[in-house]
C-alpha cells in the first residue's frame, strides 16, 4: 500500500465534474484576472467566515506582507513571532525592513509561548504575528491582552487553520488582520498559488485592497505605490466550488485525528498531539513526537507511508537567520521539537483501511 502525506488527486476526483465545468467556463469567458468569480469568493468567504471583509491576493505569504505594510510597519520596527513556522511568517517581516523577533513555542501545542512574549517587547516592538500552526489556535486570550497592554497590532497567520476556533470563535477574527493561504495542500486549497486577508476594519480593508493592486482602487488611479498580488479567476472559481465542501472536509480531518488518537494510544515512546480545552483544532497536520523520529520516519517511508517533517529546523536556527547568532539554547522547546516531530498522512479522503495501515506500521516499529 502507498499512502501519501496528502492526496490532492483523491479530492479532485470527488468534485471533478464541478471543477472541470468551472475551469471550462473561465476559459470560455477569458475571465482570468479579478472579475466576478473573485468578488463572489470574497463575499462568500466573508459570509461563511464571519468577517466584514475578505481581500484576496496572490498567496499566503503576500497576505502577511500586505497586512504588515498596511499597518505601517517598516524600518526600525520589531515584530514578534513564533520560532516554529514556515519561513513566510518571518521573511515578510524582514521584507518590510522591520526585524523579526522570535519567541519559543509552548511545550504542548507548537504555538507561540505567550509567557515568553513580554520579555521580548521593547519600544521598537510594533506587532505580534501568532501562527495557528498545524491547525491548532494560538493562545489568543493572552496575545490580545499583551497586545492591548503594549499597544501592539496583531496579525494572525491562519495559513494552516481555516475555521479553527478559539473559545468558539474562528481564528483570524481576533487581530487587526487574519491571513490565509489557499496553496493547494492547505485545508482550503486552490490549484495554484492563492491567498487572502480578512479584517472587520473597513478602512484597513480598503488600504489592503489598494496596496495589493498597484496602489489603485480603480484603474489608473494610483494613490500610492503598491504591489501586484491578485487572485486569478481560475483559482477563485476552484475555491468557490471547494467552499461548499470545506466544513465537511474539516469535520473529516478532525475525525481522522481522533482515530489516530485511538489507534496510537498507549505507545510510551510516542507523544500524540494535544488540543487545548478552549480550542478546536482543524488538523492541517497531525504531528507526533518521538526520540526515535529519524528511525521511524525511515521505516514508514520504506513501507510506503508518506510521513514527513514540518519543519526540520526552527526558524531562528535556519541559515537565513544565522546573522542573528541564535543557538538551540535560546529556543529549548523548538530546538528539541526539530529533532522529534513527524507529520502523519492526513486528508479528508484518507480511508479507514489506509489509516489502519499507517498505525499498524507504527505499532510494528515500536514493538521491535
Ligand atoms: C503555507 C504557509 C504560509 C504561506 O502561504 P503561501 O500561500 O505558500 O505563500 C504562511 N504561513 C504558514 C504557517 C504556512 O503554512
Amino acid at each position: 500500500m502507498k499512502i501519501p502525506l496528502v492526496d490532492l488527486v483523491a479530492q479532485y476526483k470527488t468534485i471533478q465534474h464541478e471543477i472541470d465545468e468551472e475551469i471550462s467556463s473561465v476559459l470560455h469567458e477569458a475571465a482570468f484576472i479579478q472579475g466576478d468569480r473573485v468578488r463572489k469568493f470574497e463575499r462568500t468567504y466573508s459570509d461563511v467566515y464571519g468577517t466584514a471583509n475578505t481581500i484576496s491576493c496572490a498567496n499566503g505569504t503576500d497576505a502577511i506582507y500586505i497586512a504588515l505594510k498596511v499597518l505601517g510597519i517598516g524600518p526600525g520596527d520589531e515584530v514578534i513571532t513564533t520560532a516554529h513556522s514556515w519561513i513566510s511568517t518571518s521573511e515578510v517581516i524582514s521584507q518590510t525592513g522591520a526585524k523579526p523577533v522570535f519567541v519559543d513555542v509552548e511545550p504542548n501545542h507548537f504555538t507561540i509561548d505567550t509567557s515568553r512574549i513580554e520579555a521580548k517587547i521593547n519600544d521598537r516592538t510594533r506587532a505580534i504575528i501568532p501562527v495557528h500552526l498545524y491547525g491548532h489556535p494560538a493562545n489568543m486570550g493572552d496575545i490580545l491582552s499583551i497586545a492591548k497592554k503594549h499597544e501592539l497590532q496583531v496579525i494572525e497567520d491562519c495559513a494552516q487553520a481555516h475555521f479553527a476556533k478559539y473559545n468558539g470563535q474562528n481564528v483570524g477574527t481576533f487581530g487587526q488582520f487574519g491571513t490565509f493561504s489557499f496553496f493547494p495542500g492547505k485545508n482550503l486549497g486552490a490549484y495554484g498559488d492563492a491567498g487572502g486577508l480578512i479584517t472587520d476594519d473597513n478602512e484597513l480593508a480598503v488600504r489592503a485592497r489598494m496596496f495589493a493592486n498597484h496602489g489603485a482602487l480603480t484603474k489608473h488611479a494610483h494613490k500610492i505605490e503598491g504591489i501586484n498580488s491578485r487572485l486569478d479567476g481560475l483559482q477563485a472559481g476552484i475555491l468557490n466550488v471547494k467552499l461548499n465542501y470545506i466544513q465537511e472536509w474539516t469535520k473529516q480531518r478532525i475525525l481522522i485525528a481522533k482515530r489516530y488518537d485511538e489507534q496510537l494510544a498507549g505507545i510510551s515512546e510516542l507523544t500524540l498531539p494535544t488540543v487545548a480545552s478552549n480550542a478546536e483544532h482543524v488538523f492541517h497536520l497531525y504531528v507526533v513526537r518521538t526520540e526515535r523520529r529519524d528511525e521511524l520516519l525511515k521505516f514508514l517511508n520504506e513501507h510506503g507511508v508518506g510521513a514527513s517533517i514540518h519543519y526540520p529546523r526552527a526558524l531562528p536556527l535556519l541559515e537565513a537567520y544565522s546573522y542573528m547568532g541564535h543557538t538551540k539554547d535560546d529556543f529549548p522547546v523548538s530546538g528539541q521539537n526539530q529533532e522529534q516531530i513527524m507529520s502523519l498522512p492526513i486528508y479528508p479522503e484518507l480511508s479507514l483501511e489506509q489509516q489502519q495501515f499507517v498505525t499498524s506500521c507504527i505499532r510494528d516499529f515500536f514493538s521491535k
